[in-house]
C-alpha cells in the first residue's frame, strides 16, 4: 500500500487538464461516473491492440490470453470484496442489471403472493423499480424503511416492519443523492436474526470504503465499475454460493450451458450460468486495472483524503447565504446535496458549467428522497480522490457568484 499524493493522482487522470467553456474543468460530478486514470486507458487501448478475442471459447492463444485477464479480474474482484469464492463474482453490465438479476433469479422462485420486501427510503430507482415489477408479477409487497429529516434510516421503525412474510431486504450502503452511510452491520444482522436474507447495493460505497462481504455477512452485493474509476458497461453481483446455486440462470444463450440437446439443456456452474452471451471483454478486463489502480494507494488512504475534503467543502459551503443542506447525517461519504433559498438548482448548474464547473442536478435517480424533502432536485456534488481544496474554494466563489446573480 502506497501513501496518497494528490499531484501524482491527479498527473493520472488525463481528462483533468481539459478546458471546459474556456476554464479548467472542475469536475464534481463523480455519482453520476468517475474518470479513468490512464492505467485504465491504457489497459483499454492494450486490449484491443494486443488481445481482442472472444472469452471462454477458443483454444487459440489470444482467446485465452483474453479469457485469463479476464478471469483475474474476477480474483481480484474477489480480493477486493474478500469474497469467499472466486465463482461467488458474477461480471454484469452493472449495479442495475444485479438488482435486475436478484430480484428476476431470487425473487420469481422464491417470493410469493402478499410476501415482503423492504427496501429503504433513500433507494436509487435501480433499488426500487426491479422489486415493484416483481410486485406487480407476484403480488408480494414493498415494506419501505422510514428516514428522519437528516437523512437517517430509522433503525427502530426497520425492526418493526418485519413480519413473518418477510422474504428479502434490499437496502444501499451510501446514498447517491445525500452520502448518508447506513449502518449496514447492524441492518444486516437484525435481517438474518429473522433468517432473512439482505442484498447491499455498494455501487455508491465501493470506491470510498473498504467492504468485508465476509465480515458483513451479506448475501448479495451490486457495484458498477465506472463508479470506481473502472470503464462502463462492466459491475459485479456477488452472492453467497448457496443462494446463488439454487437460482435459475438470468439470461439463456451461449456460455451459461453445459449441454444442449432439442430436448434438454443443462446449466454451466457459477460463474457462467449467469452469464450468457459475449460479455463486454473490454471493460471486465479493465477492471482489473481500476482495481489495482485503488490498491495500489490504499482505500482506506483515500477514504481520510475524501473525508478531509468533505468536510472542507461542506464547511465553505454552510456560509452560503441561504443554503439548505439536504442529508445532514451524522455518518456521510463523499456526497453533499443542497439547495439555496429562491433559486432553481438546474439555474446554479448551468452557471456553474460555464465556468468548466460539473454538478449535477436534480433528483439523481432517487426521487422519493426529494419528494421526502418537498423539492424536485437538489444540487448534488460529489467528489472523488483526484480532487482538491482548490477546486472548492473556486467553485464556492463561482457558486457565490450565480447565487448573487440568480437572486
Ligand atoms: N445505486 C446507487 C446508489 C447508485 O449511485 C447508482 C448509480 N448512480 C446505481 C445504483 C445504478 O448504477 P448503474 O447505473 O451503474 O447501474
Amino acid at each position: 500500500m502506497g501513501t496518497f499524493d494528490i499531484h501524482k493522482v491527479r498527473e493520472d487522470f488525463p481528462i483533468l487538464n481539459r478546458t471546459v467553456n474556456g476554464k479548467p474543468l472542475i469536475y464534481f460530478d463523480n455519482g453520476a461516473t468517475t474518470h479513468k486514470p490512464k492505467q485504465v486507458i491504457d489497459a483499454i487501448v492494450n486490449y484491443y491492440a494486443d488481445m481482442n478475442s472472444n472469452v471462454h471459447r477458443g483454444v487459440h492463444y489470444l482467446s485465452q490470453i483474453s479469457t485469463d485477464a479476464f478471469e483475474l479480474t474476477r480474483r481480484k474482484v474477489q480480493a477486493f470484496i474478500h469474497a469467499k469464492n472466486e465463482h461467488e463474482i458474477i461480471i454484469t453490465k452493472g449495479t442495475t442489471e444485479a438488482m435486475n438479476i436478484i430480484a428476476t433469479c431470487y425473487g420469481r422462485p422464491f417470493i410469493g403472493a402478499d410476501d415482503e420486501i423492504i427496501i429503504s427510503a433513500m433507494e436509487h430507482h435501480s433499488n426500487i423499480v426491479p422489486w415493484q415489477m416483481l410486485c406487480d408479477e407476484k403480488g408480494c409487497k414493498l415494506r419501505v424503511i422510514p428516514m428522519d429529516e437528516k437523512g437517517e434510516l430509522d433503525i427502530e421503525a426497520y425492526r418493526l416492519l418485519f413480519s413473518d412474510r418477510t422474504k428479502l431486504v434490499s437496502f444501499t450502503y451510501v446514498s447517491n443523492a445525500l452520502g448518508t452511510i447506513n449502518p449496514v452491520r447492524e441492518m444486516i444482522q437484525i435481517a438474518h436474526e429473522r433468517q432473512v436474507p439482505v442484498v447491499l447495493d455498494a455501487a455508491q460505497a465501493i470506491q470510498h470504503l473498504k467492504i468485508d462481504v465476509q465480515e458483513l455477512d451479506v448475501d448479495f452485493l451490486a457495484f458498477s465499475g465506472h463508479k470506481m474509476y473502472g470503464p462502463t458497461g462492466v459491475g459485479v453481483l456477488y452472492g453467497k454460493e448457496e443462494l446463488l446455486n439454487k437460482m435459475p440462470p438470468y439470461q439463456g444463450g451461449g456460455d451459461m450451458i453445459k449441454d444442449v440437446t432439442f430436448e434438454k439443456t443443462t446449466y454451466n456452474e457459477l460463474p457462467f450460468k449467469f452469464e450468457a452471451g459475449t460479455p463486454n471483454i473490454e471493460a471486465g478486463i479493465c477492471l482489473a486495472h481500476a482495481i489495482d489502480y485503488i490498491d495500489n494507494l490504499g482505500i482506506e488512504a483515500i477514504k481520510t483524503y475524501e473525508d478531509g475534503l468533505l468536510a472542507y467543502a461542506t464547511d465553505r459551503l454552510s456560509h452560503i447565504e441561504g443554503i439548505r443542506f439536504i442529508g445532514t447525517a451524522a455518518h456521510k461519504s463523499s456526497v453533499i446535496s443542497f439547495v439555496v433559498d429562491g433559486i432553481h438548482p438546474y439555474d446554479i448548474g448551468v452557471l456553474l458549467d460555464k465556468l468548466g464547473i460539473a454538478v449535477r442536478t436534480g433528483h439523481h435517480c432517487a426521487q422519493p428522497v426529494m419528494n421526502q424533502f418537498g423539492i424536485p432536485g437538489t444540487v448534488r456534488l460529489s467528489l472523488a480522490m483526484y480532487n482538491t481544496k482548490e477546486e472548492v474554494d473556486i467553485f464556492i466563489a463561482a457558486l457565490e457568484r450565480a447565487v448573487r446573480m440568480l437572486k
